[in-house]
């Protein structure tokens, strides 16, 4: 206990320490004002090419915009440009077509600099003293499928020495003619990285890239860690404990590292989860708010005064240590026995090119003594016991039959799980408090790693919780609102 004390108020400390760094860049206006500068055409991350394509062809003066090239599959890649300052600034997203926080913070910047309100003073010194180029989604067509990789299945992060493939090329070619003073390297990370052995995800994590195998700190670099150290310390004031920070191990055939390399100090900014923030419009407002926090430091000529320290009390990523949803110390039974077991599941992402918001895929990742995970969502479940749905014994014909059922009647008689003849789609199936499966299955997914069982978990033989797909639904609070909103799709 008292080393757990002691570990608490060394962390207290550490973050007091954090937000004790003046900050001299007026962020709170920023936040205040965002509302007014969020693109209001891009509303969820599984946005396409086809949809900010006529966004960047829209940009007027001061912008000016020109295709770069196009990706394997024949989308056009823009850059956009503005100011008319000495100083460079290099901005990429989305190189990775499944990471698009960033990319929709890109377009909210664009507004931001041409409004006119009380921030004037700020963006008029950002277009004078930058000229900062920007290349939104440099991965169309992974976007196009929601995954990392291009059309080649080629990681364009391992291609940059290669520069096999027309995307990497893009990036290549315009850092070197601007001769980027400065790049910023834009991605999402897993959202079930822990920012140190905190129970606190990593919602946003930074990098000041290496350049070489011994981790040298050269100017370039120095000013790169300065930088982010600034970032860190507005950030704490919106997510306190919740930035990460990248093991710096050099990968030679990567973007960042080689960029650093060729003088750019370059900033690694990669987005993780927050929760309550499935759709990540929370995080882009957070993108939004670090990477301008950076532009005025620059426009500024700051980045120098910036503590180098700062960048080194930044808690490193941890790896693997969020689920979505632990069920603590539960009961499951195997060949007539009960056992206690903790059980972790996660939501798979999934991918195609349905621009619906969200959907996932959610699976029982891993099973035992998970205490030293953490969870979005921790269920103390000590005596109470957890068994597989039943299959409701009906065929369903469709989805309008589908939504003849009464889930809480279903649900009752201890049924999850539905067959269906058609099966919906898969965006459909992740919103739906009721499992689908196709009309020749005929067993439930046991509980065991790697199967995707819907769960009950009960309390004296009374149904409590109901776990279908990753989503938790309480019965005592579950009311027929919650259940039945989905038949309106
Ligand atoms: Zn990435």
């Amino acid at each position: 206990m008292r080393i757990i004390l002691q570990l608490l108020s060394c962390y207290f400390l550490l973050q007091t320490m954090a937000c004790a760094q003046p900050i001299t860049f007026d962020h709170q206006k920023l936040a205040s004002s965002y509302s007014a500068y969020k693109e209001k055409k891009i509303t969820h991350r599984r946005f396409k090419h086809r949809d900010i394509e006529p966004i960047i062809q829209g940009l007027k003066r001061p912008f000016s915009v020109e295709q770069q090239g196009q990706s394997i599959e024949g989308r056009a890649i823009y850059s956009v440009s503005v100011g008319s300052g000495d100083k460079t600034v290099l901005l990429w997203s989305q190189m990775h077509g499944d990471e698009p926080t960033a990319t929709m913070a890109l377009f909210d910047i664009f507004n931001f600099l041409v409004a006119d309100d009380a921030l004037n003073e700020m963006r008029d010194r950002l277009l004078k003293e930058l000229k900062i180029v920007f290349i939104p989604m440099l991965n169309p067509d992974g976007a196009e499928r929601f995954q990392r990789r291009n059309a080649l299945g080629i990681d364009l992060n391992r291609d940059a020495l290669r520069l096999e493939c027309p995307e990497s090329r893009i990036l290549k070619e315009m850092r070197d003619k601007l001769d980027a003073d400065w790049g910023f390297n834009l991605h999402d990370q897993s959202r079930y990285y822990a920012a140190g052995n905190n129970p606190h995800t990593a919602a946003i994590s930074f990098l000041a890239p290496a350049y070489n195998y011994e981790k040298e700190v050269n100017p370039t670099r120095e000013l790169s860690m300065r930088m982010i150290g600034e970032m860190n310390a507005v950030l704490q004031q919106y997510i306190p404990g919740k930035v990460g920070r990248y093991n710096d191990a050099f990968e030679p055939r990567a973007f960042g590292d080689n960029i650093q390399k060729w003088g750019t100090s370059t900033i690694l900014i990669e987005t993780g989860g927050l929760k309550g923030d499935l759709e990540k419009q929370e995080l882009r407002k957070l993108n939004f708010i670090a990477i301008l926090t950076a532009l005025n430091g620059i426009a500024e000529d700051q980045v120098g005064d910036y503590p180098l320290e700062a960048y080194d009390k930044i808690p490193y990523n941890n790896s693997n240590a969020f689920h979505d949803v632990v069920l603590r110390e539960v009961q499951v039974e195997n060949n007539g026995n009960w056992y206690t077991v903790d059980v972790g599941i996660r939501r798979r992402d999934v991918g195609g090119d349905t621009p619906i918001p969200y959907y996932f895929d959610a699976y029982i990742q891993d099973m035992g003594d998970l205490s030293t995970f953490f969870a979005y969502e921790s269920i103390p479940a000590r005596g109470k016991r957890l068994v597989p749905g039943k299959i409701y014994p009906k065929l369903v014909s469709d989805w309008k039959a589908l939504k003849s059922l009464k889930i809480a009647d279903l649900w009752q008689k201890g049924y999850t799980t539905v067959r269906m003849e058609t099966m919906p789609s898969r965006e459909m199936l992740a919103r739906i408090p009721l499992k689908v499966v196709s009309a020749k299955e005929k067993k439930e997914d046991r509980i065991l790693p790697g199967q995707h069982p819907a769960l009950i978990l009960q309390e004296k033989n009374v149904n409590r919780l109901m776990i279908i797909n990753g989503v938790v639904y309480d019965l005592s609070k579950s009311n027929r609102e919650r259940l039945e909103w989905w038949k309106g799709l």
